[in-house]
Parts: C-alpha cells; sequence; structure tokens
C-alpha cells in the first residue's frame, strides 16, 4: 500500500557541533506501525517532534499524505493535524488540569468545527470515552481523579478522535505500571485497526515493540542503524548495537536466553559525535577501517538494511560477540 509518511536525509543539529538527528530517512505506510526504537539521547524524540513540525529541520524533507510539509507555519500546520496526531509519554503533563474529561476528548472536533452544540458534544463525549473502556458518567471529571492508566486512555481517544491517517506516539505506555501496559497497547492497536491509522511508535522497551511493532528501527547517535519487518529483526538483527539491545531482554525460554553482551564506554553524547561508524568506541566488533570510514545503511535483505561494515546474522556475529565480551 501507499506511504503515508517519507522522511527523507532529516538532520536536526543545535549550535555548531550538537546534531540530535544526523541523516535520517524511513517511510510509514498507510495502516503500518513503524517503532523507532534506541537509548534515551539517540534522537528519537527529535525526530518525533521534527514529524509533528514541534521543531523546525535543519535539513531534510518530510513527506505526509503526498505533500510537503517540512517547512510549514503553525497556521499551516492546523490544517494537517486533523491527519497527523500525537499521544505522549506524560498523560499528567499534556492533559489540562482544568478541562473535564468530556472537554478534552471533544476539543479536536471542536476546533476543526466538527461539533454542532453542546448538546452533540455531551453525546459524542460518551461515545469517545466509551471506546477506550470508560463511560459517559466520567464526562465531567478532571484529570486528577483518573488513574494514570485512565488519563492515558483520554490522551489516546483525544488523538484518536479526528481518525488521523498517522499517529506519532512518544513512549505512550513507558510511564504506565508493566501490569496495565499491555492493556493500553491492546486498545491502541484496536483503535488503529478499525481507524485504519498508521503509527510512528517510538519506545525504548523492547517487550512494547515486540508487541506493536510491524517494522522497528534502531537510532543510535542521531542515526538509524538498523531497519527490519519485526520477526526478522528479533529473530536476526545484524547490527551489533541492534544484538546488544536484544541481548539484554530477558527471554522467556530457558533454550533462547542469550548471552548479556554489555557494551563498554560512556553513553553516547551526540555534541561529540566519533569518526567513522559513530559506535565503533563501543563495538566490540570494530575493526581498523570502522575509526575512519562510516558504513552506509545498506540493504542485507528483503525490507532488511544496516549501517555496519560486517552486518551479519546473529547466531555468526553473536559467537564472536560473546568471546569478545564475555
Ligand atoms: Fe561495529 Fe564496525 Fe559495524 Fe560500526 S561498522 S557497528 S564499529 S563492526
Ligand atoms: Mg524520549
Amino acid at each position: 500500500s501507499a506511504s503515508i509518511l517519507k522522511v527523507e536525509n532529516i538532520a536536526k543539529t543545535y549550535g555548531s557541533s550538537l546534531r540530535a538527528v544526523d541523516g535520517v530517512s524511513f517511510d510509514i505506510k498507510e495502516r503500518e506501525t513503524l517503532a523507532l526504537v534506541g537509548e534515551s539521547g539517540c534522537g528519537k524524540s527529535t525526530v518525533a517532534r521534527l514529524v509533528l513540525g514541534l521543531t523546525k529541520l535543519t535539513a531534510g524533507r518530510i513527506e505526509f499524505d503526498q505533500a510537503n510539509i517540512s517547512q510549514l507555519s503553525q497556521r499551516q500546520l492546523r490544517s494537517v493535524r486533523r491527519e497527523l496526531q500525537f499521544v505522549f509519554q506524560d498523560p499528567y503533563s499534556s492533559l489540562d488540569p482544568r478541562m473535564t474529561a468530556g472537554s478534552i476528548v471533544t476539543e479536536p472536533m471542536v476546533v476543526h468545527g466538527m461539533i454542532s452544540g453542546p448538546k452533540q458534544r455531551q453525546t459524542i463525549a460518551g461515545q469517545l470515552l466509551e471506546a477506550v473502556g470508560l463511560s459517559a458518567r466520567h464526562i465531567g471529571q478532571r484529570p486528577r481523579q483518573f488513574s494514570g492508566g485512565q488519563r492515558q486512555r483520554l490522551g489516546i481517544i483525544r488523538a484518536f478522535a479526528l481518525s488521523p491517517k498517522l499517529i506519532v506516539a512518544d513512549e505512550p505506555v513507558s510511564a504506565l505500571d508493566v501490569s496495565i501496559r499491555s492493556q493500553v497497547l491492546n486498545i491502541l492497536q484496536d483503535l488503529q485497526e478499525e481507524k485504519g491509522t498508521a503509527y510512528l511508535f517510538i519506545s525504548h522497551d523492547m517487550p512494547t515493540v515486540r508487541h506493536i511493532a510491524d517494522r522497528v528501527a534502531v537510532m543510535y547517535l542521531g542515526k538509524i542503524m538498523e531497519i527490519a519487518p519485526k520477526a526478522k529483526f528479533f529473530q536476526e538483527p545484524h547490527h551489533p548495537y541492534s544484538q546488544a539491545l536484544l541481548s539484554a531482554v530477558p527471554a522467556a525460554h530457558p533454550a533462547r536466553r542469550k548471552k548479556r553482551i554489555l557494551l563498554p564506554g560512556d553513553p553516547p553524547s551526540p555534541a561529540a559525535v566519533p569518526a567513522g561508524c559513530r559506535f565503533h568506541p563501543r563495538c566490540p566488533m570494530a575493526k581498523d577501517i570502522c575509526k575512519t570510514t562510516e558504513p552506509p545503511l545498506q540493504s542485507v535483505g528483503d525490507g532488511h538494511s544496516a549501517a555496519c561494515h560486517f552486518a551479519g546474522p546473529w547466531p555468526i556475529k553473536f559467537k564472536e560477540l560473546a568471546g569478545a565480551m564475555l
């Protein structure tokens, strides 16, 4: 099917040396979920903000629904908003504490002139609340009267109220208790199915990614290191960084348990991006060429690309990694 979002070589720099996003390209098809993963500081939230037009691009191009949205004014963005919504991590700070639940969930429709009066607003508010397992009796309540999970449901149905084509979700379940995460993820999936929405889903949590993604893109220091269909990514990651990230995820089945690959060195800083392969100071596989020559993101299989001079499937590389590290 067609792409709803095309991101072409986008960059965001601050000052002369801080490269938060350093040449990122990907696309998302209609109804698809692309998970963008990586450690904090890797630039994934900045990508989310660039796509939403909340931060200005330094370079590159973003196409949404076949229109260039790279440099829109706030007013132009408002009309795009109808089809391009967001859910953020923190439902506490993203909901206005003075508004009632009914006003919160219907506000986007009011802004876009889709509700004609208070009576209709009341009816629609009840329907929206029911769609996320709340009910009409919550209409008059304020955010502080809801639990964290309920608040995130308000944020989610507010984002879905206009049936957008794409939702950018930045860590939407990370602030929630582990016990209710899958409930909220199921709500996100059910609404996606019903409305035909695509997700750019930002997360650092691999179990969450495994639950929700169709494809996975891994970021490190502002660049994509690997992008692959979900099953490929989890079964056969080709980039040493992806392999290290996945080795840290506890496996349910003991036979599948892998040795954890511990990465040496400091957490990365986007103000001091290493030469050559930016992962080389921490990579157990690094060779001389890695210090001088940046590996391009290149195809290693169907819909699968990795940015590593020695990209290879897990079983071979893992033995070397394990030998080098443990
Ligand atoms: Fe490691 Fe070299 Fe591959 Fe970079 S290019 S990930 S340093 S092996
Ligand atoms: Mg973040």
